[in-house]
């Protein structure tokens, strides 16, 4: 549920006036509402009374200061997957005891600053990689806090791009390789492995693949704990998915009931990573209606948003709805929506029944993650501005690209 809805014919993001946000702010333009992220964190901080559980933010999936900076004041960890990200949450002021590092890259640096400011587990991808940190903290004279992310070979059934727990797949340890990996760890002196994860793939609108990966890692943790290695959490990664066009997928608190019934008794506390549950349905991207062209055999309508601005439609054959933001009492006509961008890739929706007149606005819902995140300045284009909506205030937490943003670093030869 989210707080997107007309009102007498008129889009409201909460109790503001989305027509009114485009004319004074432009477009394209990412409109947030702030309700909207705290219920749907809540849905997941709520749902698991008796047991510990700490809800990872994804930063990944939409990194604005402001948009972590509120689920900070909730409570909310994060799962980053970067220096930059690392940098972004504690700016928004972000516990460090609640961060969890993820990617199968992360640098020396990296892991040096991770390790400094006291992040409360580093989710190792490779066996290179845990030798890696095992040095640097070794270095530093410090203990680092880990967790084997294994691949546990479970089919997510979701687009391709975003399964992330086949065996095919770059993340992950195999699960073979798991157990030395764990014996190496309870005896280095700068090592604490604390727990096991996976994040199997993202937009899932199942949750028996989670629950069957779940099931691959409490085997894990009752082998290691039968050798005297407790681990202390289970993180299941993000995944879930959201309804773009008529998916429906559990709600959190359904697929928690059940991964708290599977993890029964064991003294274990449950880590989740969602993003994309969180974010998505808590923002939509404004566009206005450029040009109606009639091609050979479709009709194109031409908008100011495009490719560089929101990605998933052409990086994965994604759908999101679109709906008039003001709407009108005249006939439809179908066309294809597409930006100015110089690609034949470049498409917001394909086929889509809409009646809206050049020069009138039209709202891309579900663009709260991997949005503006995934966007850039392809041909030249500046980037979005981005707005976080509070009941009946609008606060700019991005300002929209200007032309010099464009070039900034650059500089001509001598
Ligand atoms: C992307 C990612 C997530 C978030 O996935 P969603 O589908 O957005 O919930 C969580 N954990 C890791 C490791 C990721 O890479």
């Amino acid at each position: 549920m989210d707080f997107f809805n007309h009102v007498q014919g008129r889009l409201m993001a909460e109790q503001t006036d989305v027509a009114q946000l485009a004319e004074q702010f432009g477009t394209p333009l990412f409109i947030y509402s702030r309700a909207t992220l705290e219920r749907h964190y809540h849905a997941y901080a709520n749902a698991m009374p008796n047991r510990d559980l700490m809800i990872c933010y994804a930063v990944k999936a939409n990194s604005n200061i402001a948009v972590l900076n509120l689920l900070a004041r909730l409570g909310a960890g994060f799962d980053i997957v970067s220096g930059g990200e690392l940098e972004r949450v504690l700016l928004a002021g972000a516990s460090p005891s609640r961060i969890v590092f993820s990617g199968v890259g992360k640098t020396e640096s990296e892991i040096e600053r991770a390790l400094q400011i006291g992040i409360h587990c580093f989710n190792v991808e490779s066996p290179s990689e845990l030798h890696q940190i095992a040095a640097i903290a070794e270095r530093l004279n410090t203990q680092a806090p880990i967790s084997i992310r294994v691949n546990p070979n479970v089919d997510p059934k979701t687009h391709p791009y975003i399964s992330t727990g086949l065996k095919q797949n770059k993340f992950g340890i195999k699960m073979t390789d798991a157990p030395d990996l764990y014996r190496f760890a309870h005896q280095h002196q700068h090592l604490n492995p604390l727990g096991i994860d996976c994040h199997i793939g993202s937009q899932l609108t199942d949750d028996g693949p989670l629950l069957d990966a779940l099931d691959i890692l409490i085997d894990q943790i009752d082998t290691l704990a039968s050798e005297g290695i407790s681990l202390k959490h289970v993180d299941l990664g993000g995944g879930l998915g959201v309804p773009y066009i008529d998916e429906q997928p559990p709600s959190p608190a359904q697929f928690m009931a059940r991964v708290d019934e599977r993890l029964g008794d064991r003294n274990v506390s449950l880590v989740l990573e969602p993003g994309r549950s969180i974010a998505a349905n808590a923002g939509i991207l404004v566009t206005k209606l450029l040009h109606l062209k009639q091609g050979e055999d479709r009709k194109f309508a031409i908008i100011d948003a495009a490719m560089n601005d929101l990605l998933r439609p052409a990086l994965y054959q994604a759908e999101q709805k679109v709906v008039p933001v003001v709407e009108q009492d005249r006939d439809t006509y179908t066309a294809d929506l597409v930006g100015p961008i110089c690609e034949t890739g470049d498409f917001i929706a394909k086929g889509r029944t809409i009646n809206t007149a050049v020069g009138e606005f039209l709202a891309i819902r579900s663009s709260g993650a991997y949005g503006f995140t995934m966007s850039s300045n392809y041909n030249s284009r500046p980037r979005a501005a981005e707005l976080m909506i509070d009941g009946d205030k609008a606060y700019v937490i991005r300002q929209r690209e200007s032309l010099s943003d464009l070039v900034r670093g650059e500089s001509l030869l001598p």
